[in-house]
């Protein structure tokens, strides 16, 4: 079945084609963190959902190339180095290297490149003096660069294409706002922030004087470094589709004139107990909250991969103890497979296959397809406990039950209980065999077993094992 999904930018359920269908690429940026504490629940949910759609893409055959900037200069992060008297990169070093660990916790797929801006602020340049040249963009008194929402229509190009926006509202309050300002109309956004004595070491020279990027114009930068001037899919959380992704068309399809995104991606927010997350109200969750509380990364990207991706997500405690049992009952029924397949090898077992993914085809249709898994270990277990399942049948079952959770990525409870040493040995052993170095690989497979570990070599990658 066609993959359909709903792009923001015509408002409908559309096939995904990409621009290269024949080679079957498929470019796709995610907006990633902004490093300056450690991601919370909401955040993880937006990721997830990236890495759910990259997941199901990959398993449709498509080599995608996954891009999630890291944005490691902005206000709030400018305003903690000054607090904290330290460096940028310290600062930011420390929240960039505890995402990627969550990000690793929740089983995600490492992105394929991980961009920050701080390294690209020759290319964040290049694209306002893009804008300027074009005569979209212009400096201020202050020195910053603003982008010129009127100039840019005026060009016949369209502002406010991911949501209808009342512009004449917005040059309404011109006149009010328009004295704390140094630009031209209120709509419009910097690309380029002049120095102010708060931003301490933070700034770089330009051709406008010393300064800083604005927020947007990294993203549309970097996007089109890693993926070109035209790339397949976007993906956000929905806050951001004004103004960030709004500017980065507007910044995009000013300079090269080329149509930005073909498809965009938004992920609907998550409440905790109902209400929006606030420290305040004490339902503020970090990953690491919830690990201390006793829950594994795994119960968390269950839980997070329960609800569509459109719809507003209640998360709470409880919701995280049913998320264990439901894994309980898969690991169960996965584990009597194993028990029956023993060494037997078979092809998968299509009907379960087919069945899930046809629900994902549908917009990540994620409630059917769970309840496709469900009644899957309903039926499973009904054959195993009526013994009608030969070591054929259960090997024909469990290669059903991993092309599955390719896409899923729960994996097993053994394999999320490995301990970090273990997996480290395993990613060494695989690295061995990658640089085709197998006396190494076949040492370490040695010294895992010694640790009471197995490690199996599968078309998925590989599987660590309990002895
Ligand atoms: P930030 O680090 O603030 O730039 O946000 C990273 C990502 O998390 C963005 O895609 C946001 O849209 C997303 N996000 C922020 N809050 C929530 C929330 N409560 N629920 C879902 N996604 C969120
Ligand atoms: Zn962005």
């Amino acid at each position: 079945m066609a993959l359909k999904l709903f792009n923001t930018l015509t408002r409908s359920l559309q096939e995904f084609v990409p621009l290269d269908p024949a080679r079957k690429n498929v470019g796709m940026y995610c907006c990633g963190p902004t490093v300056y504490d450690f991601a919370h629940i909401g955040n993880w949910r937006t990721f997830v959902f990236a890495d759910l759609v990259r997941r199901t893409l990959e398993f449709s055959g498509y080599h995608v190339t996954h891009v999630m900037n890291i944005t490691d200069v902005e206000d709030k992060i400018i305003k903690r180095v000054r607090e904290q008297k330290t460096t940028l990169r310290e600062f930011t070093g420390k929240f960039e290297t505890a995402f990627l660990d969550d990000l690793k916790t929740l089983g995600c797929r490492e992105p394929h490149q991980k961009p920050r801006a701080t390294e690209h602020i020759a290319e964040i340049i290049g694209l306002i003096e893009k804008l300027v040249a074009r005569g979209v963009a212009y400096k201020a008194a202050d020195g910053s660069v603003y982008f010129s929402i009127e100039k840019y229509r005026g060009c016949g190009c369209g502002y406010g294409q991911l949501l209808k926006l009342n512009l004449d509202e917005m040059r309404a309050g011109e006149r009010v706002a328009s004295d704390e300002y140094e630009k031209e109309s209120v709509a419009d956004f910097a690309l380029w922030k002049a120095y102010v004595p708060e931003d301490g070491d933070v700034t770089w020279d330009s051709p406008w004087g010393k300064g800083r990027p604005g927020w947007h114009i990294e993203c549309s930068a970097m996007s089109i470094k890693a993926l070109g001037e035209t790339f397949d899919l976007h993906l956000g959380g929905e806050d951001l589709k004004f103004p960030h992704h709004e500017d980065e068309i507007a910044q995009s399809e000013g300079a090269t004139g080329k149509p930005f995104v073909k498809f965009w991606l938004h992920g609907a927010h998550l409440l905790v107990e109902g209400k929006k997350m606030s420290k305040s109200l004490g339902n503020f969750f970090t990953l690491r909250d919830l690990l201390a509380k006793g829950f594994t990364g795994r119960e968390v990207r269950y839980l997070l991969l329960t609800s569509h991706y459109r719809e507003t997500f209640n998360f709470t405690l409880e919701g995280l103890s049913g998320a264990r049992a439901a894994l309980a009952r898969i690991d169960e029924c996965v584990g009597k497979l194993r028990e029956l397949a023993g060494a037997t090898t078979a092809a998968a077992e299509m009907r379960f296959v087919d069945q899930f993914s046809d629900a994902l085809a549908d917009d990540l249709n994620i409630s059917a397809a769970w309840a496709s898994v469900f009644e899957w270990v309903r039926e499973t277990n009904k054959r195993i406990a009526d013994n009608s399942l030969s070591a054929q049948d259960a090997a024909a079952a469990l290669a059903a039950w991993e092309k599955v959770d390719s896409v899923l990525g729960i994996g097993t409870k053994a394999e999320a209980e490995a301990p970090a040493e273990i997996q480290a040995l395993a990613n060494a052993r695989s690295e061995a065999k990658k640089a085709r170095d197998f006396k190494k690989a076949d040492a370490i497979r040695d010294e895992l077993k010694a640790k009471g570990w197995i490690i199996e070599d599968t078309p998925k990658g590989l599987k660590l094992k309990k002895i």
